[in-house]
């Protein structure tokens, strides 16, 4: 088992990898930027080391720096969380040459899976659906448009590389076809490093569900149930639940099976998590694969019981599953908001500054994953999720009563934030009816 661990990344997540570490009677090591040195995770940790300051190229995403910490602190182990480093082949690649355990998938799935347009392939050669789109990445505006008539509008033009959200543009018809495919282009090259593109078909008021996988290096495969993130905003999850509302036990079933096999096909091993569209015929189709641990991963937590985080690192440090398939019950419903430090008056710009005051909910089923304290100041230049808050409840409805109830007892002055944003939310009467859709959020008129 390991004995100490580097925490590659910041915020909640950090703190929530501290957390099991801790559990687990593992020792942890945070890395800092020297604006993060007063976070939460700086001073949660065993050891806290700086590792840059400025643009997050120059800490966060610096391996060699990340490196150079983990050699020099003596840790076994590096947890990379999500976002950051966490799906960087190189970096993978990199710790195991130096001798660590890179607390993910081998790095050769990363470069597998990573690619979302090779992904596509893969998947499809394991039989499991994939949304109609091209066969790779396109290079050349003329067989892009080629490509886009063969398929039919209205498509989407992804970055291969993308991830949370970005990278996508949707082209009606012809006539936007251009400007759409240029503009994925150059924003995924600035984003991503990597202006490639694929086209895939446009599904119409979809819905987000995606699968918990856990894998040992012994061949076992389990899945810990679905989550349903079609609350969206610019195509990145707002609120998150598990089980997915109203599935017919055939669909459910179905959904499990494919990421279980897809999961088998490729020899996973470590957490993942399986994303498909659920279009409204009940057909589902494979989106990408997220070789890392997800930001709503606690309402699968709840409802099954099972710690992910520490699954992952039971998982890297070569033990078998403790679960069988059979083990996992589901009981209960689990719900997740995003509370971001962003003003939803101001199109959600981000705000960033000093926490005067905190009153964080509690309470009988509710939990609060976060990096905050009264008296942070939170910088400006990281990501704006501030907090997770988690509820479970026996049903749907319970779990949205005690959601709104936790809503209304969160306080957080100083930085604006989307905590009323989410009471509108999930006071809307298609969510608590489960008529949910990945279009929904932005089909609402919200000056009312
Ligand atoms: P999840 O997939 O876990 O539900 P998000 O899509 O919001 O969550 O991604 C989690 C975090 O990781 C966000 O901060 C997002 O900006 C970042 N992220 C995800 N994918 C990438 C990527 N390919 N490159 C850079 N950052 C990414
Ligand atoms: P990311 O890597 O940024 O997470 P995904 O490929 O997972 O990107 O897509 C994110 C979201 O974008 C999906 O949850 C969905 O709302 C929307 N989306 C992606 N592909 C399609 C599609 N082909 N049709 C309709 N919506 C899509
Ligand atoms: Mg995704």
């Amino acid at each position: 088992m390991l004995k100490r661990v580097l925490v590659a990344n910041r915020g909640e997540i950090a703190v929530r990898i501290i957390r099991s570490c801790r559990e687990m009677g593992i020792e942890t090591v945070a890395i800092y930027a020297e604006e993060d040195t007063d976070a939460l995770h700086t001073q949660l940790a065993d050891q806290a080391i700086c590792i840059g300051r400025g643009d997050v190229r120059k800490s966060y995403l610096n391996i060699s720096n990340v490196i150079s910490a983990a050699l020099l602190t003596g840790v076994d182990g590096v947890h990379p969380g999500y976002g950051f480093l966490s799906e960087n082949a190189t970096f993978a690649r990199t710790l195991q040459n130096v001798g660590l355990v890179f607390i993910g998938p081998e790095a050769d799935l990363i470069d597998r899976m990573g690619d979302k347009a090779r992904a596509r392939q893969t998947m499809m050669e394991a039989g499991v659906p994939v949304v109609p789109g091209s066969a790779g990445t396109i290079e050349h505006m003329k067989d892009a448009l080629e490509e886009a008539q063969r398929i039919g509008f209205p498509v989407l033009v992804k970055a291969a590389s993308g991830g949370g959200g970005r990278g996508m543009r949707i082209s009606l018809d012809e006539a936007d076809f251009q400007e759409a495919f240029s503009q994925a282009r150059s924003e995924a090259e600035i984003a991503f490093g990597d202006g490639s593109v694929y086209i895939e078909k446009f599904v119409q008021k979809p819905r987000h569900v995606e699968v918990q996988i856990l894998a040992d290096h012994y061949g076992n495969v389990i899945h810990l149930g679905e989550r349903d993130c079609s609350m969206q905003r610019r195509n990145q999850k707002v609120v998150e639940e598990a089980p997915a509302p109203g599935l017919t036990a055939e669909v459910r079933a179905g959904l499990h099976e494919a990421a279980v096999k897809a999961a088998q096909f490729v020899n996973y091993r470590s957490a993942g998590t399986l994303e498909f569209l659920l279009a409204p015929d009940g057909n589902f189709y494979f989106i990408e694969m997220n070789t890392r641990v997800q930001v709503e991963h606690p309402v699968s937590e709840l409802i099954t019981g099972v710690d992910i985080i520490a699954e992952q690192i039971r998982i890297a440090s070569g033990e078998p599953l403790q679960y069988r398939q059979e083990d996992i019950c589901f009981r209960g419903h689990a719900m997740e908001c995003r509370i971001n430090a962003e003003d939803p008056t101001r199109n959600f710009m981000p705000s960033p500054g000093l926490i005067e005051e905190l009153h964080l909910p509690g309470g009988f089923g509710v939990r609060v994953d976060g990096a905050i304290y009264q008296g942070l100041t939170i910088p400006s230049r990281f990501d704006s999720l501030l907090a997770k808050l988690i509820v479970h409840g026996k049903t749907r409805d319970e779990a949205i009563a005690r959601m709104r109830r936790a809503l209304s007892e969160f306080v957080i002055t100083g930085p604006k934030t989307n905590i009323e944003f989410q009471l509108k939310l999930t006071g809307l009467k298609e969510f608590r009816e489960g008529q949910i859709h990945t279009g929904l959020i932005l089909e609402k008129n919200w000056s009312e």
